[in-house]
């Protein structure tokens, strides 16, 4: 295992600013005490505390008496031999209460066209959606793929499979035929669910078709329908028999189909990794455990009172979509908005207008957004956060990728308004939920830092034999405790599971993959993706800390860094850096570049100057917004790239940064 021993260089943030009172004086978790109080609690007795919170946040159709299986490590179950219902724990729990005729979801399309939601009414979806499928003889233990646009329609679709125990599998619809084919196999879909086009931009974009092509291969032949949602009314081809309408599938259904009680460790879902380091994993989860750390994630990180109009902008294609749209927020009974379209469309104010017109009290972004919607906000001011009225916003969130110092201050500034705390929360598709993240009543904020763990949760930063690194000092961020909403397996490939999270040398500790430090009081700071921390003469530097001195020179956009062979000093490190303005040339770049060195090594020091700068007008990313690294390896060392890019997003990009120099 390579990785970080020690990561030399210590960020030079030292900003922090206080908890707001007027948010601290009503909180979930209100002031530190309380927030040590429950950590606490599960030190001393780390099954009660679990059980305990399992017992009040979940509805039970058959009480647990186990809380925590761990005779097979890694594999752990959890309140194994209970029973429930995830779609009933998010649905049917409301009925009956002032949560049933409570708008449950706002939903605003590409558009600009909204419709409204209540609890009671997406019951009844989901009700007829899932007789629907009983109908077509769909039962429990099935997987079925979700390829669709955000719409209320993919939400039901989740929650109907829940509600029958059909473990879902949803891909992103930008994803190709040919991922989805890959995911269609690996997780035995037997029932496809999409639409026939999607909206993004003010563009239709097939989705029908790319299924059509994903299943004409002949290892798909267990799909014995694929039901189709009329998003667009575009050309769709048909194959008669296995091809069915959504309206066709619900007509005539019932508007109850009770819920199907399922084991607590029934999978509830898988789901592919971003694929930011590899081939994507399966990420299996469980149903119980996953749903508490949905419900403790929203009410917890996010301090849910019943007023809140909650906005979490990821797709359902991602753990976030699934955590804090399509489980987390409706079994916490809150209203929330759903959103189709692409933040810059019909302008870079979208989301800053979205804000405005549905009174959004939390919202929840990336740092791609952010830096993307500075960078075009700095540009226009017609669209610049200040031009709204963003005064209903209590918490701000960010997820998804470090959130440079630079740009947090950005964020905090004008659309927090210096009055919402920033939640910024360290979490994976692996682990369900937040694992560290500050809380708006209790942790004081530090720009750059995702703060202290969550409660409960036992993270700490090691070293290569598991012991916990100094304060101060870097190494591999990992969980030393099974927590209720992990990852159960990689579908279909325990081996993998165990060899990529648990490593024999790291005491059985699951390792994040994730390089970190801990600062003197505690807080978590990511450095970078373990395989990406670079090593010049000897000194161990996270891409974090020097993409973050990028940053913050006011020319820069984003910055990504990687390291390059050299024979002196082992690693230089190439920078790829997107500038504010337009792509610069000649002699115009080289000026640039150079003051561009120079500004590193003063803010890092002169080990920090990265030996060659390329810029581009972006960055290679996912499709979830992340800079992938590994690929801009390949192009920082001239050599064809010869990985996984199924999940790149803009793929000529990297022929753009090939060429630059
Ligand atoms: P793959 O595992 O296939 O390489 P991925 O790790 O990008 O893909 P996700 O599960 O979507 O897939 O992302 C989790 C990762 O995102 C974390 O391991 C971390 O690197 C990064 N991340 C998420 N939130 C934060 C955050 N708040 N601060 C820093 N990094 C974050
Ligand atoms: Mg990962």
């Amino acid at each position: 295992m390579s990785g970080p021993t020690s990561i030399e260089s210590v960020l030079s943030e030292s900003r922090v600013f206080p908890v707001f009172p007027n948010l601290e004086r009503d909180a979930r978790i209100a002031g530190m005490a309380a927030y040590e109080e429950l950590c606490q609690k599960a030190e001393q007795d780390y099954p009660g505390y679990w059980a305990d919170l399992a017992r009040d946040r979940l509805v039970w159709t058959k009480p647990f008496t186990q809380v925590l299986d761990d005779s097979k490590p890694p594999f752990y179950k959890w309140f194994h031999d209970g029973e429930l219902n995830v779609s009933a724990n998010c649905l049917d729990k409301h009925l009956g209460t002032p949560t049933e005729h409570k708008t449950a979801l706002i939903f605003e399309a590409d558009g600009g066209e909204v419709t409204k939601v209540t609890f009671r009414e997406l019951y009844e979806q989901v009700c007829q959606f899932a007789n629907g499928l009983k109908a077509l003889g769909y039962k429990t233990g099935e997987r079925a793929l979700i390829y669709m646009p955000m719409s209320v329609q993919a939400i039901v679709a989740m929650q109907a499979c829940a509600r029958l125990g059909i473990t879902h599998s949803v891909v992103f619809g930008g994803f190709s035929a040919k991922s989805l084919h890959e995911r269609a196999v690996d997780v035995g879909a037997t029932l496809v669910i999409t639409a026939d086009e999607q909206r993004r931009g003010g563009r239709a974009i097939p989705l029908k078709n790319a299924v059509d092509e994903a299943l004409s291969a002949g290892d798909c032949q267990a799909v014995r329908h694929v039901i189709v949602y009329k998003r667009t009314g575009g050309p769709v081809a048909w194959h008669e028999g296995r091809d069915l309408w959504w309206e066709e599938v619900v007509k005539g259904q019932s508007a109850d189909c009770p819920a199907v009680s399922v084991n607590a460790e029934h999978p509830l879902f898988v789901l592919y990794t971003s694929g930011s380091t590899g081939k994507p994993k399966g990420v299996q989860h469980s149903s119980a455990g996953y749903l508490l750390g949905a419900i403790l994630s929203v009410q917890w990180t996010f301090d849910a009172k019943d007023s809140d109009v909650f906005w979490c902008t990821a797709d359902i294609g991602w753990v976030t979509g699934h955590t804090f749209i399509t489980y987390g927020p409706l079994a916490a009974g809150l209203t929330q908005v759903v959103f189709e379209g692409v933040p810059t469309y019909p302008d870079a104010g979208r989301f800053w207008n979205m804000i405005e017109r549905h009174g959004v009290t939390v919202f929840y972004t990336a740092p791609t957004a952010i830096r993307s919607l500075t960078k075009a906000a700095e540009a226009d001011e017609a669209i610049h956060p200040k031009q709204y009225n963003l005064d209903t916003l209590r918490i701000i969130g960010s997820v998804g990728e470090p959130i440079n110092p630079e740009a947090w201050m950005w964020y905090f500034k004008n659309v927090g308004r210096e009055r919402c705390p920033i939640v910024d929360t360290w979490w994976q598709t692996e682990t369900g939920g937040h694992v560290i993240t500050p809380l708006p009543g209790a942790t004081p904020l530090k720009p750059g830092s995702c703060g202290l763990p969550f409660p409960g949760m036992d993270v700490a930063i090691v070293d290569e034999v598991g012991e916990e690194a100094e304060r101060g000092n870097g190494g591999f961020l990992v969980i030393r405790k099974p927590w209720p909403n992990m990852i159960r397996t990689i579908w279909g490939d325990p081996d993998r599971f165990v060899k990529s999270y648990f490593p024999p040398e790291l005491k059985g500790y699951y390792l994040a993959g994730d390089g970190a430090q801990r600062d003197t009081d505690g807080y978590f700071w990511v450095m970078g993706r373990i395989d990406d921390v670079l090593n010049v003469s000897g000194h161990r530097l996270g891409t974090m800390e020097v993409e973050s001195a990028l940053v913050a020179h006011p020319l820069v956009a984003e910055a990504a860094v990687v390291g390059k062979p050299d024979p002196t000093t082992g690693e230089a490190i190439v920078a790829f850096v997107v500038l504010n303005g337009d792509l610069p040339a000649g002699a115009e770049a080289d000026k640039i570049a150079a003051e561009l060195r120079n500004w590193v090594g003063k803010e890092i020091g002169p080990i920090a100057k990265p030996r060659e700068i390329r810029f581009g007008e972006n960055l290679p990313k996912t499709r979830s917004g992340k800079i992938m690294r590994r690929l801009l390896r390949f192009v920082a060392n001239n050599e064809p790239i010869t990985q996984d890019v199924s999940t790149l997003e803009n793929p000529a990009i990297l022929d753009q940064l090939s060429e630059a120099h």
